[in-house]
């Protein structure tokens, strides 16, 4: 941040509902189809149809509102608002304006210990537009409309947010919830949740907010902060060069980091905003919001709590454990699988996910729904540890040979022969063949030099392939080792 500069930060998101048939008609809103192949006549506003509400579509928007504490409208009025783009051939779209479905949330957003309340304004129902097509046209663009329809949630923020990373913070937080709720896939680079920042500047200790730029559909959590950034720094470039700042929509340039003019801003009234005749009021009496909270998952916070309280874990590793849905699944199902009865190995199975498989499948660039691994077979490898048939090393080893679909710990451990020897007979006897091959070292530590008694450990583990138990080792070495010195 620019010294004696402070910036005001409010974020609008389009997120996309993940329900299977458009806001206003029956047509697909699956992604990829050829163009124009889900791109209904409702949708296109083709003259002599009607529009009908999407009630799933309404039921996701409500589950959101509630999700961070927000009033939700008795009445909810949908409005047409009117501009020009070739994206969108009936002229208007047809959204939300005077009374939105969500209303007066919040979010609170965690900056390692801090917490910082992020008010949310509203959150209306739209359509989405359609896409230009630029590749494979020459001296002309197509037009796509299977996008046209799709409902849409667009959540603003109060300009509550001060910095980049709080921006960015905010926005993870909103990705993880939507997806957690199940109303969104969260697919930033296919368009389903997108955002648009709006940023102005002021002196410290200003109280009033500068003019504002907004900065289009930058698609990934690293660009916001980057177009953020980048918009601050050249806001008060200008203002203290004597300049001052047009209020525009300006476009994220991922290759140069920079931001560039599109098109001066619109004001409220450019949109001539009315009441769609088409449409009736919508009511969201009780039963409906009671059915809308009914079908409400554990948020991410609660489940956290739960995780730190129930399995005895670091609030640390129930962040990571939590921050998605399918991984919070995944480590339940192995804690089930593997014992229930102590924290201690629910605290042993949090460490083999986060560290052995979580670290696997980032280096196969894989996501926890599309591991080799099972969670019972995770649950199976945590077992032979606890019942000590293969010490924490070996299970490395045994983790690996999972990983490359060789089967469950237990095919594995027969097969290479890794079972921990925990025989003490069988341990003092290549004790003894260890000390006998090392009379030199056996010398130097009956002569004083203790730790030496590293060295036969290693020595022991070595001959047995590190297969023998490391406390019978360490126990039976001092016995025959006897005192140093
Ligand atoms: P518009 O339709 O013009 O984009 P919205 O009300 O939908 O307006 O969104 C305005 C967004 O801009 C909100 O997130 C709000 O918090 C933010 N905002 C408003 N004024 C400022 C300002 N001066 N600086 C930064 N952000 C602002
Ligand atoms: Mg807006």
């Amino acid at each position: 941040m620019p010294e004696g500069w402070e910036a005001v930060i409010g974020l609008e998101v389009h997120c996309q509902l993940s329900t299977r048939s458009k806001i206003f008609s029956g047509a697909s809103t699956a992604y990829g189809a050829s163009p124009n192949a889900q791109a209904s006549a409702i949708d296109l506003g083709m003259p002599g149809v009607l529009p009908v509400l999407n009630r799933e579509a309404l039921r996701m928007a409500v589950m959101f509102g509630l999700s961070v504490d927000a009033d939700i409208a008795p009445v909810c009025v949908f409005a047409r608002k009117h501009y020009f783009y070739p994206d969108l051939p009936k002229g208007y779209q047809i959204s939300q304006y005077e009374l939105p479905v969500v209303a007066n949330g919040h979010l609170d957003v965690e900056l390692g210990e801090a917490t910082k309340r992020i008010g949310i304004t509203r959150a209306h129902m739209e359509e989405d537009a359609g896409k230009s097509l630029h590749e494979g046209f020459v001296g002309a663009s197509g037009i796509d409309l299977n996008r046209a329809g799709t409902p849409l949630i667009e959540i603003v923020s109060e300009p509550d947010i001060r910095t980049p990373a709080e921006a960015v913070a905010y926005l993870k937080k909103l990705h993880q919830i939507v997806v957690y709720l199940g109303i969104c896939d969260g697919n930033m680079q296919e368009g389903s949740f997108r955002c648009d920042a709006n940023v102005s500047v002021r002196r410290v200790g200003t109280e009033q907010f500068g003019t504002r730029t907004e900065t289009k559909n930058v698609n990934s959590f690293r660009y916001v902060e980057k177009a953020i950034a980048h918009e601050i720094n050249r806001q008060v470039d200008v203002l203290e060069g004597g300049g001052s700042i047009q209020q525009e929509t300006r476009l994220f340039d991922p290759g140069s980091g920079t931001t560039r003019a599109m098109r001066s801003k619109e004001d409220a009234h450019d949109y001539r905003y009315f009441p769609d005749p088409d449409l009736l009021p919508v009511h969201c009496d009780a039963a409906f919001i009671d059915e809308a909270r009914a079908s409400l998952p554990e948020l991410p916070v609660d489940k956290r709590a739960r995780f730190q309280e129930q399995y005895g874990l670091s609030k640390y590793d129930a962040t990571v454990l939590t921050g998605e849905k399918p991984l919070a699944d995944f480590y339940e199902a192995m804690v089930e699988a593997v014992v229930k009865q102590s924290g201690a190995e629910a605290k042993l199975c949090a460490n083999w996910v986060i560290t052995d498989l979580l670290g696997a499948l980032n280096k196969a660039g894989l996501g926890i729904t599309e591991s080799p691994v099972s969670a019972p077979q995770m649950a199976g490898l945590v077992a032979r540890i606890t019942d000590e048939t293969i010490s924490g090393k070996i299970a490395k080893e045994v983790f690996e040979a999972m990983m490359a679909g060789e089967g469950d710990a237990d095919a594995i451990i027969e097969a290479r022969g890794l079972r921990q020897i925990t025989d003490d007979g069988a341990i003092a006897g290549i004790i003894d063949q260890v000390i006998a091959d090392n009379p030199n070292q056996y010398a130097q530590y009956k002569g004083g030099k203790e730790k030496l008694l590293g060295f036969f450990v290693g020595q022991v583990m070595k001959a047995t392939g590190g297969k023998a138990n490391p406390d019978a080792v360490n126990r039976l070495l001092k016995e025959k080792l006897g005192p140093a010195g």
